[in-house]
C-alpha cells in the first residue's frame, strides 16, 4: 500500500511517499514559499532530483503540483494517483481530544478546529492541508497523527500548572507536550535495540533539534515531558528560551515598554542559543565558534548542556530506574559536544559515556555508553514521517 505523509506548514508542504509495510521511501520532497516570490518544489524520487521554481499560489496548488510530480513517469513516478491509498497528516495540537492516531472524519476536524486557539500558528495550516487533501484525493482515507497524543498518558501531577484550577477547567490551561511522534518512534527503536519489550523498560528520550524536548517514558507511556502548554517551555532551544521566571515578561514589559505580544515573539524567535550568542541558532556554527575561542558561544553551550543535565537528573528521579537515555534530533544525533557536556560527571547517576564512540557517532543507531554504564546511552536518528506512515497503514490498511 502506498501511503503519502503530509506535513503542512503556513507556507510549505513537506511530503514523503512510502510503500508500506515494506517501509520503503518512494519519494520525498517539499513545496515551499507558497504564495510568495520564489515558490518552488523539490522532490527526490528513484534517485532522480526534481527542482521546479514557479508561482505556486497556495496549498491547493502546492498539493496538486506534488501529485503531478509523483505521477510523472518520466521521472520514475508512480503513474497513477489512485495508487495512493492512504494519507497521513502531521497535526501539532489535539489538546485532550485525542490520545491516539485517528481516522479523520468531519467530527475530528471540528475537534481540531476547536483547538486552534491553543496552537494558532500550527493547527490552521495543518487543517488546511487536511481540507485540500480531501479535495485532491476524494474518498482516500486520511489519518491524523498528533504531536500531543503520546503525552496524553501524563498524570495530573505532571501536567497541571500550580495556578488557579479554573484556568484548567475553563480555558484548558495545562501542560500538553510536543514532539510526541518522535519520542514514540525512538522509544520503539530503543526497545528493539535493547531487545526488550517497550512495556517492560524505562526510557528518557531527548529530542534535540531546533526545537527541543525531553520525555520520561515508563513502560512505553509518557509520564512527563519538558514542553508545556506551548512548545516554549523546557529546554534551551535554537531560538526559544525554555524555562524562565514567568514574571520576567511583566518586568521586561515595564522596563522596555514592549507589549506582551512582542515579548512573546522575542522569547520564541530571538532567544535561546540565538539570543545568548547574538550570532546563530545553528549548533554547528556555535560549536565551531566555541572551538575557535568565542566565549559567548562556549557559555551558551554550557547553559544548554547544564539545563539538559538538570532535566536528565530530574527524570531519572521520576523513573527510579532508567534502562536507556536516547539522543535524537539534529543536535542529539550529531553533537558529540552537547552529549559530552550534559553527561559530564553523570556516571554515578548511571550515565557513563564512552568518549571515543561518542566523538565519532553521527545520525546512526549506536550505543555510546561504556559496558559499565548502568543505563545505556543511545543515539537514534528520528523518523517522524515513518512513524506517521506506520500509523496510517495500521489504521487505513485494516
Ligand atoms: P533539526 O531541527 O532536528 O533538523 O535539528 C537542527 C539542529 O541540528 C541545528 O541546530 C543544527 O545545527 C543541528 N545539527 C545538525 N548537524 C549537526 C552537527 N553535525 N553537529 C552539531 N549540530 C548539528
Amino acid at each position: 500500500m502506498k501511503v503519502l505523509v503530509i506535513n503542512c506548514g503556513s507556507s510549505s508542504i513537506k511530503f514523503e511517499l512510502f510503500e508500506m509495510p515494506r517501509e520503503k521511501v518512494l519519494a520525498k520532497g517539499i513545496v515551499e514559499k507558497l504564495g510568495e516570490a520564489g515558490s518552488r518544489l523539490r522532490c527526490r524520487m528513484n534517485g532522480h532530483e526534481t527542482a521546479l521554481e514557479q508561482p505556486i499560489a497556495d496549498h491547493d496548488e502546492g498539493l496538486r503540483l506534488i501529485v503531478r510530480t509523483l505521477t510523472d513517469t518520466g521521472h520514475g513516478g508512480i503513474g497513477d494517483r489512485r495508487e495512493i491509498e492512504a494519507i497521513g497528516h502531521r497535526v501539532v495540537h489535539a489538546g485532550e481530544a485525542f490520545a491516539h492516531t485517528v481516522m479523520i472524519t468531519d467530527e475530528v476536524i471540528r475537534a481540531l478546529e476547536d483547538h486552534v486557539d491553543l496552537a494558532p500558528l500550527h493547527n490552521p495550516p495543518n487543517l488546511l492541508g487536511i481540507a485540500v487533501a480531501r479535495e485532491v484525493f476524494p474518498g482516500v482515507p486520511q489519518v491524523g497523527v498528533f504531536d500531543t497524543a503520546f503525552h496524553q498518558t501524563m498524570p495530573k501531577q505532571s501536567y497541571l500548572y500550580p495556578v488557579p484550577y479554573e484556568f484548567y477547567v475553563e480555558h484548558r490551561v495545562r501542560r500538553y507536550g510536543f514532539h510526541g511522534t518522535s519520542h514514540r518512534y525512538v522509544a520503539e527503536r530503543a526497545a528493539e535495540m535493547l531487545d526488550r519489550p517497550l512495556s517492560g523498560i524505562n526510557l528518557i528520550t531527548a529530542h534535540l533539534g531546533n526545537g527541543a524536548s525531553i520525555t520520561a517514558i515508563e513502560g512505553g507511556r509518557s509520564v512527563d515531558t519538558s514542553m508545556g502548554m506551548t512548545p516554549l517551555e523546557g529546554l534551551v532551544m535554537g531560538t526559544r528560551c525554555g524555562d524562565i521566571d514567568p514574571a520576567l515578561m511583566v518586568t521586561v514589559a515595564r522596563l522596555t515598554g514592549k507589549s506582551m505580544v512582542e515579548i512573546d515573539r522575542i522569547l520564541n524567535q530571538e532567544s535561546g542559543m540565538l539570543g545568548l550568542t547574538g550570532m546563530s541558532n545553528d549548533m554547528r556554527t556555535l560549536e565551531d565558534a566555541a572551538a575557535k575561542g568565542n566565549e559567548r558561544a562556549d557559555l551558551a553551550l554550557d547553559i544548554y548542556s547544564y539545563r539538559l543535565k538538570k532535566y536528565i537528573g530530574a527524570y531519572t528521579a521520576v523513573l527510579g530506574t532508567v534502562d536507556a537515555l536516547v539522543f535524537t534530533g539534529g543536535v542529539g544525533e550529531n553533537s558529540d559536544v552537547v552529549r559530552r557536556r550534559c553527561l559530564s560527571g553523570m556516571a554515578p547517576l548511571g550515565y557513563d559515556l564512552d568518549q571515543r564512540i561518542n566523538d565519532r557517532t553521527r545520525s546512526s543507531e549506536t550505543v555510546i555508553s561504556t559496558p559499565e554504564s548502568r543505563a545505556k546511552v543511545l543515539v537514534i536518528a528520528t523518523n517522524e514521517e515513518l512513524m506517521i506512515a506506520k500509523d496510517t497503514f495500521e489504521l487505513a490498511g485494516a
